[in-house]
C-alpha cells in the first residue's frame, strides 16, 4: 500500500464524505465486516431492512399506500423475500404513470437527487436517489475492487464517460469525489475511431493505472487497436467491465492484451442492483444486504433457481423513491450455490438483455452500443429539464440492421400525436455514423420482442468487420 492509499482511506475519504454529505467510509467498513457472513445472518439483515422499507412505503409513499389498501395487504405481511410475491411487479410504465406518487413525502425535496438510466432495452427512466443510496453504490464497488487486490487510492483508467462533448467539463462535487478519492480517470467511450484510441492509449500509458475499467465493447476496441499497432501496455492488476453484457470473445481478448484477469459487474441505478464477479469467476455475487433480486416470470411469479426469468429487484437503500419488485428489463439466471471464495451471497449468471456486441458501419468501423444511445439522446444529460422533456417523449426504440448494413430505427412514442419532425436529429446522427447505409426512422405502436422473448435495443444481421 502506498502513502496515497493510506491517506485516501484515512483522510481524503472521510473529508470527502463530510463535504459531500455521503457515508462511503462507514458503508465500506460495514461491507468489509459483512463480506463473509453466513446465509442466516444475510437473510436476517435483509429481512430487517425489507420490513423497515415496507413500513416506510406504506406510511409515506402514496402509490404504495394505495396499492396495499387496494390489495388488502398489511405491511406486517411482508417479512421476507418469499412474501414479496404478494405484491405485483413495478414496471417502467407504472413508474411513468405514477411518478409523483412514488416519492416519499417524508423526505425533503432537497435530499432528492434526480438520476436516470438508459436502461438495457431502449426504455429510459428518470428516478430519484439520495446520498445513502449513492454511498452504498460506491462502497459496494470499492469492496469488490478489494477482492481483486486493488485498494482505495489506486488509479483507475475508465472508458465510460458518456458525453460526446469532452470540452464541456463542469467539475461537480461528485465529479471531484470520483477523481481524487476514487481516483477514477474517466474518458469518453462514445467515439471509437483510431485517433480516439491513440489518445486513450497515450492517456493509459501516462496514468499507468492499477486497473482498467469500462464497457466491455469499448475496452475490446482499445485492446484490438493496441494489438493491431503492436503497442506495449503497462501492467495492470485487473480489467473491470460493467454496463453491458460481457461477450466471451471480448473477455478473452482483454485478458490476452492486458495480461490481467477480467472481472465483470452488473448493476442498475434504478432498483439498486449491485453485483460483482468474484476471483473464483463462478458468477456475480449480489450485494444482498443492499438489494433483493428475484428471477420471475413476466407476471412476477418466482421461477426456480437455475431457470431464466425477468430480473426483479427491491432496493433496500432507496427510501426517497422506493423500488419494490421492479422489473429492470433484463433477463438472467440466478443460483444459490456455494462459491469457492467463501462468500454466501446468491450468484447471478448469464445476464441477458444488455446488448454488448458491437455493430459495424459499411466502412467496417465499429459503433459502440453506447454510441447508439447517445445518438438517440445526444447530450445524455437527463438532469437538464428541457432534455428530459424531449427524451421522455420516447417510450422505446430499437435499431435493426439488416444483412446489407441498412438500418431501420423503430421509435415508439409515449404520445403517437407528437410532431415527428422534432426527432429528425436521430436520423441525422445515424446517417452520419452509418455512412453509405440507408437509414429509416419508423414510428411504431409496438416494438416486438425477439424470437427468444427478450427485449433488445439493437439487433444486427450485418457481419462486416475490420
Ligand atoms: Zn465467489
Amino acid at each position: 500500500m502506498s502513502l496515497y492509499n493510506f491517506l485516501d482511506e484515512n483522510l481524503f475519504l472521510p473529508i470527502g464524505d463530510l463535504v459531500n454529505g455521503s457515508q462511503v467510509a462507514s458503508e465500506l467498513k460495514r461491507m468489509r465486516r459483512n463480506d463473509f457472513l453466513s446465509e442466516e445472518r444475510i437473510d436476517a439483515i435483509q429481512n430487517a431492512k425489507l420490513q423497515k422499507l415496507i413500513n416506510h412505503c406504506y406510511q409515506t409513499v402514496p402509490y404504495y399506500t394505495r396499492l396495499f389498501d387496494q390489495l388488502g395487504i398489511k405491511p406486517e405481511q411482508i417479512r421476507s423475500r418469499e412474501d414479496l410475491k404478494l405484491l405485483p411487479v413495478l414496471t417502467k410504465q407504472i413508474i411513468r404513470d405514477n411518478y409523483q406518487d412514488l416519492f416519499s413525502t417524508a423526505v425533503s425535496t432537497s435530499r432528492r437527487h434526480i438520476a436516470s438510466t438508459g436502461g438495457s432495452t431502449g426504455t429510459p427512466l428518470t428516478f430519484c436517489i439520495d446520498n445513502a443510496e449513492w454511498s452504498a453504490w460506491k462502497a459496494s464497488t470499492l469492496r469488490a475492487w478489494e477482492w481483486y487486490g486493488l485498494h482505495l487510492g489506486d488509479k483507475i483508467f475508465s472508458l465510460g464517460g458518456n458525453s460526446i462533448n469532452q470540452k464541456k467539463k463542469i467539475i461537480t462535487l461528485k465529479g471531484a469525489y470520483d477523481r481524487f478519492i476514487m481516483r477514477n480517470h474517466k474518458f469518453s467511450s462514445a467515439n471509437v475511431t483510431d485517433e480516439c484510441m491513440m489518445e486513450h492509449y497515450s492517456n493509459l500509458m501516462k496514468i499507468r493505472p492499477a486497473a482498467i475499467r469500462g464497457y466491455g465493447s469499448s475496452l475490446y476496441i482499445l485492446a484490438r487497436f493496441i494489438e493491431r499497432k503492436q503497442l506495449p501496455v503497462c501492467p495492470v492488476k485487473a480489467v473491470l467491465t460493467t454496463g453491458e453484457i460481457l461477450v466471451e470473445e471480448y473477455r478473452r481478448k482483454l485478458e490476452q492484451v492486458f495480461h490481467a484477469p477480467v472481472y465483470d459487474a452488473y448493476g442498475a441505478g434504478d432498483g439498486g442492483i449491485l453485483s460483482h464477479e468474484c476471483p473464483s469467476h463462478k458468477g456475480l455475487h449480489i450485494s444482498e444486504e443492499e438489494c433483493i433480486i428475484e428471477i420471475t416470470d413476466p407476471l412476477g411469479n418466482p421461477v426456480p433457481d437455475g431457470e431464466v426469468g425477468n430480473v426483479c429487484t427491491t432496493d433496500l437503500n432507496n427510501f426517497v423513491f422506493p423500488f419494490i419488485r421492479y422489473q429492470v428489463g433484463d433477463m438472467a439466471v440466478m443460483k444459490k450455490e456455494r462459491c469457492d471464495c467463501g462468500r454466501h451471497t446468491r450468484l447471478i449468471h448469464e445476464v441477458m438483455g444488455r446488448a454488448g456486441r458491437l455493430v459495424y458501419n459499411k466502412k467496417g468501423t465499429p459503433i459502440s452500443p453506447l454510441m447508439l444511445w447517445i445518438m438517440m439522446y445526444p447530450e445524455l444529460n437527463y438532469h437538464n429539464p428541457s432534455h428530459q422533456a424531449v427524451y421522455s417523449k420516447i417510450d422505446k426504440f430499437q435499431i435493426r440492421q439488416d444483412k446489407n448494413g441498412d438500418i431501420d430505427i423503430l421509435l415508439k412514442l409515449n404520445d403517437a400525436n407528437e410532431p415527428h419532425e422534432q426527432f429528425n436529429y436521430i436520423l441525422t446522427n445515424y446517417r452520419n455514423h452509418f455512412e453509405g447505409s440507408q437509414v429509416n426512422l419508423q414510428f411504431v405502436d409496438n416494438i416486438p420482442t425477439l424470437p427468444s422473448g427478450k427485449e433488445d435495443y439493437c439487433v444486427s444481421e450485418y457481419t462486416h468487420q475490420q
